[in-house]
């Protein structure tokens, strides 16, 4: 028994020192940062030291003691902040004037979903290098390439930011298509694009499907057929999205559909054009996040008279006090897409941040830019509770720029350092992304993801 005994605690030892070995293996990291943010207040604190343990922040402050053996980064020379979100795009969908025409019911059919999926994979790690470390993808995203692109981020295959997939829009008949009879009921061209739902019992399969295959959120389109959905339609599916932690973005293109959006209560309203003052105060008053999708006018995309239309429609919404978010519906691209000093092709971060154009025309303070492009950004991806603040216990998904954006918010074209969950991403303005790729699923080894 003695002998059993003292074997069982060698073993015990064993594993015990096993553990502690575990526990020291997760390396620890001390950012010196000149100056950081916080986006919530607006505020900037001097000379801060923020602890990184593995994923997470683990202290910050001023006069933190920095343990031995630590990987110091210095980035006393710039201004530290939250990564940036993008509350509503498309990073699987890329439609072009030639050959469709911008038409992209035809890039549907020429760009196959192996195709569109890799698309995905390019512009996330490009949106990370601009320093978006989460992106809503609501959908148009090629049979679930969203839900596949998380997993793929999470199982540690390659960079990416956090990924909220919407999977395919749920929508009654048609959805955005105007197929022709055949290609609707001999081809079943609908899905993966949409997902027909008309019923009350078609919209519970949906919304549980979606959820089943990946989606961390719901899209429903209102209004993009005169024969959309009702309030009682819209509140079932946000009662069936509730039970799988889901929250609902209502896609609205009318004042109608906005209306229905408003009184069912949606999460998010997508798309700004269709509402009015009287929409924004609504929104204020329930606190409906706004994905205004807010599209700048440049040689690349837009017209003169949409953009004012545009620039009037967030002004207003940020006077009546509309929870904003920053929001792009980047889903195109041309070949004008070129920086104009240097010739050379913008990349997907550069076209989203480049969308900051619009908030300065609307004379939004920087500070409440800021403010949609992190905290709210984060709580419209119903996040902020693991990722955003600068904080302890939060995931480590930190940037820095040269000036500070508060004052200019164009010093964020500029990102110079990324770090997504703890591993630098971006360093010294070159991106360093060899610690993110692995041959195998090494942060999930069953290969399946948690809800
Ligand atoms: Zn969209």
């Amino acid at each position: 028994m003695k002998r059993r005994m003292a074997v069982f605690c060698s073993l015990l030892a064993l594993l015990i020192a096993g553990l502690s070995v575990a526990q020291q293996k997760s390396p620890v990291t001390a950012i010196k940062a000149g100056r950081l943010i916080d986006p919530e207040t607006g505020t900037v604190a001097a000379n801060q030291v923020i602890l990184i343990e593995g994923e997470k922040i683990t202290g910050v402050g001023p006069n933190l003691a920095i343990p031995s053996g630590a990987t110091v980064i210095d980035l006393s020379q710039l201004t530290v902040l939250p990564g940036l979100v993008d509350a509503h795009t498309h990073m699987a969908i890329t439609y072009k004037e030639q050959p469709e025409n911008n038409y992209y019911y035809l890039t549907y059919i020429t760009d196959s979903t192996a195709l569109r999926a890799i698309q995905a994979a390019s512009n996330g790690m490009q949106l990370l290098n601009s320093g978006f470390t989460v992106v809503r993808d609501v959908g148009n995203n090629a049979l679930y390439a969203d839900a596949a692109l998380r997993q793929a981020i999470e199982q540690g295959w390659l960079p990416g930011p956090t990924v909220i997939p919407s999977g395919p829009m749920i929508g009654s008949t048609g959805g955005q298509f105007w197929p022709t009879p055949e290609m609707y009921k001999y081809h079943n061209i609908m899905f993966p694009e949409y997902i027909d739902a008309n019923s009350p019992d078609e919209i519970v399969r949906a919304v549980r499907e979606n959820m089943l295959f990946g989606a961390r959120t719901i899209k429903l389109c209102i209004d993009c057929k005169p024969w959309g959905y009702s309030v009682e339609d819209i509140k079932l599916a946000i009662r069936e999205a509730a039970k799988g932690g889901c929250k609902v973005e209502g896609h609205v293109q009318t004042a109608d559909g906005a209306q229905l959006a408003i009184d069912a209560g949606v999460y998010i309203i997508a798309h700004n054009n269709a509402l009015t003052p009287d929409h924004h105060r609504q929104m204020a008053e329930k606190g409906i996040f706004l994905a205004g999708t807010d599209t700048p006018f440049t040689p690349y995309r837009g017209s003169e008279a949409a953009f004012k239309r545009t620039v009037a429609n967030l002004r207003d919404a940020w006077e009546k006090k509309v929870l904003l978010t920053f929001s792009t519906d980047m889903d195109y691209w041309n070949e004008r897409m070129k920086d104009p000093k240097t010739g050379e092709w913008l990349t997907r971060g550069e076209l989203t941040i480049n969308f900051l154009e619009t908030w300065k025309a609307a004379g939004i303070p920087q500070a409440d830019i800021l403010r949609a492009m992190t905290i709210n950004g984060y709580k419209a991806a119903d996040i902020i509770s693991q990722r955003g603040p600068i904080k302890p216990g939060f995931f480590a998904d930190i940037i820095a720029v040269p000036g500070n954006p508060l004052s200019d918010i164009d010093a964020l074209r500029n990102v110079r350092f990324v770090m997504k969950n703890g591993m630098v991403f971006k360093k010294d303005g070159v991106m360093v992304p060899e610690k993110f790729f692995h041959p195998g699923p090494v942060k999930t080894p069953n290969g399946r993801w948690s809800r």
